[in-house]
């Protein structure tokens, strides 16, 4: 462990406390994003947004207290305890807690038996869940114009009391909005004793459960009618109670709910390691990502990474470089780059590109193709091709799978194509896990990126085919939906543009077009 890496001077590890705010993902703070970069280990709780640790290089452990499917509970003394040993065993040691850590959090308990250890520790503070789900719900806690005071209080106390210890004559006489915590369970008892103590029964009231994530859900009503509404609409923990004028105010500060994908589960089927840009614009407009990985890109073996050094040291013999995908570009310029050349190699080659995708990836190795088409199928690109390329020798750097389309049509003109491989596709183990994300709950869109994951999809997942299947497919291009159609699949929407942005916008017409005819029931207001 270095001492940068701490930024600090001792030679054991050390603790830090982390918020890891309410849900979404980009609610972290910047401190809180460093430190689980540089962490040897990171423990955290129930609550956590499992999107927060995908690129994680330590080891992590869920200690949840609380029961939930697949996972045992952890007591607070064994936390403590291993929090303790990861520091003296000299880990740079994350200790992740949902919202802030010292709201309801235990932080403190935490941080107190460190500190009797003698282990150096830190806290960095998080957005609690009640600011989270105000600003995500739409609700002014403290709007001047109807409560100058807001209260934080646990709807759940220590089992062991026999008595409640809050003081509900307070509570219900508060200049101000209530917001429990960890109260759903306990809601009949909260609204009937704030009535008890002279809390009118008109008083606004809502729940919000999930707040901050795509399966945010809201329900008003009086506090009289509350705790019915709340059943009637099945909300699930975790949820805050929030009692107080604000709560009518609502209607015009409600902005989350509105965004074009709230709500809608949206599965990514690239390789892993290129679905991370797309799952965060799904989650900037609201929706949920769910990372499928069809197909999995995978190095050269020797002799394809031999006939590829080759065909590079020869590049001065071709007139073009033809590029099909953007998987080509960056492969085709890394192995460039490791045989000792660079962009100066391609100073008289011409360079084609099919579809903004691959040529914004050229333009991030600052080269500037000469073609490019709209991304429609290789007959196509063939066409625009033809009449340049003719009586010329062209170079095609391409996957192993690659559709000889281009070749074919090419060759007919007169062209002489030389196609490489310069990676390799292989179609995904269809592992549990991967098919436990596919199925629970099931997706409302599945978008398929190319034929190879169509007819992937359609075999990995054949309820996709079944007349009750409620998963709609958006595919990337008319070539996509083809292979889709041909596997048995419907397709219920195609790109307009290129790359997974134009599926994006595709699903949100559609979703529109279908809100337009039967209103979408993910918000449950009265
Ligand atoms: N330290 C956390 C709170 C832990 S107590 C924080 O600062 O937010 C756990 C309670 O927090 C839950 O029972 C629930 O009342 C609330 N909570 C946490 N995340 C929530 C969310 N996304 N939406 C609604 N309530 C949430």
């Amino acid at each position: 462990m270095s001492e940068t890496k701490l930024g600090s001077t001792s030679e054991s590890g050390k603790v830090f406390l982390v918020g890891a705010g309410p849900g979404d993902p980009g609610l972290i703070t910047m401190r809180g994003a460093e430190l689980l970069a540089q962490a040897d280990v990171v423990l955290y709780d129930g609550l956590v947004n499992p999107q927060l640790l995908t690129h994680m290089t330590g080891r992590l452990v869920r200690t949840a207290r609380t029961r939930s499917t697949g996972h045992p509970t952890v007591p607070q003394q064994s936390i403590n305890e291993q929090l303790i040993a990861e520091a003296q065993a000299g880990h740079c040691v994350v200790r992740l807690k949902g919202g802030d850590p010292y709201i309801f959090g235990r932080g403190s308990e935490e941080a107190r038996a460190l500190a009797e250890a003698g282990i150096p520790f830190e806290v960095v503070p998080g957005i609690t869940a009640a600011t989270a789900a105000g600003v995500y719900a739409g609700f002014s806690y403290t709007h001047r114009e109807h409560s100058s005071a807001v209260a934080f209080v646990t709807g759940h106390e220590t089992p062991q009391r026999q008595t409640s210890h809050l003081d509900y004559n307070s509570l219900a006489h508060f200049p101000g909005t209530l917001v429990f915590y960890m109260g759903l369970a306990r809601i009949r008892t909260i609204c009937q004793q704030l009535m008890d103590h002279g809390k009118p029964r008109s008083t606004p009231a809502a729940v919000v459960s999930h707040a901050s994530l795509p399966s945010q859900q809201v329900v008003r009503a009086t506090l009289f009618d509350l705790p019915e509404q709340v059943e009637a609409n099945a909300l699930h923990a975790p949820s805050l109670i929030v009692i107080g004028e604000c709560v009518n105010q609502r209607d015009a500060a409600s902005w989350f709910e509105t965004l074009p994908l709230f709500g809608l589960r949206i599965g990514i089927t690239r390789p892993e390691h290129q679905a991370e840009a797309v799952a965060e614009s799904v989650t900037r407009l609201g929706g949920q990502p769910i990372v499928l990985p069809l197909i999995e890109i995978l190095p050269l073996d020797d002799s394809q990474t031999e006939s590829l050094r080759q065909a590079i040291r020869n590049l001065d013999q071709y007139d073009w470089l033809l590029f099909t995908s953007s998987n080509a570009v960056e492969a085709f310029m890394e192995q460039l780059w490791e045989s000792g050349g660079d962009a100066r190699n391609l100073c008289s080659i011409r360079i084609a590109a099919t579809g903004t995708s691959t040529a914004e990836k050229l333009q991030q190795w600052m080269l500037r193709p000469d073609v490019v088409s709209d991304g429609s199928p290789s007959e196509v690109f063939a066409k625009l091709l033809a009449p340049k390329v003719a009586g010329t020798r062209c170079l095609w750097p391409s996957a192993d799978r690659a559709r000889p389309v281009l070749k074919q049509h090419l060759a007919q003109s007169g062209a002489q194509i030389d196609q490489v491989v310069v990676y390799r596709h292989r179609d995904a183990e269809p592992s549990d896990d991967l098919l436990s994300r596919f199925h629970s709950p099931s997706l409302d869109w599945l978008g398929l990126s190319s034929p190879a994951i169509a007819a992937q999809a359609a075999r990995l997942f054949p309820e996709l085919r079944s007349s009750d299947n409620s998963t709609r497919v958006v595919t990337i291009s008319r070539l996509t939906t083809q292979a889709a159609e041909e596997a048995g699949l419907t397709v219920a929407a195609e790109s307009e543009s290129s790359g997974w942005q134009g599926m994006l916008d595709a699903i949100a017409s559609a979703e529109q077009q279908i809100a337009a005819r039967e209103p979408r029931a993910t918000q449950h207001d009265d």
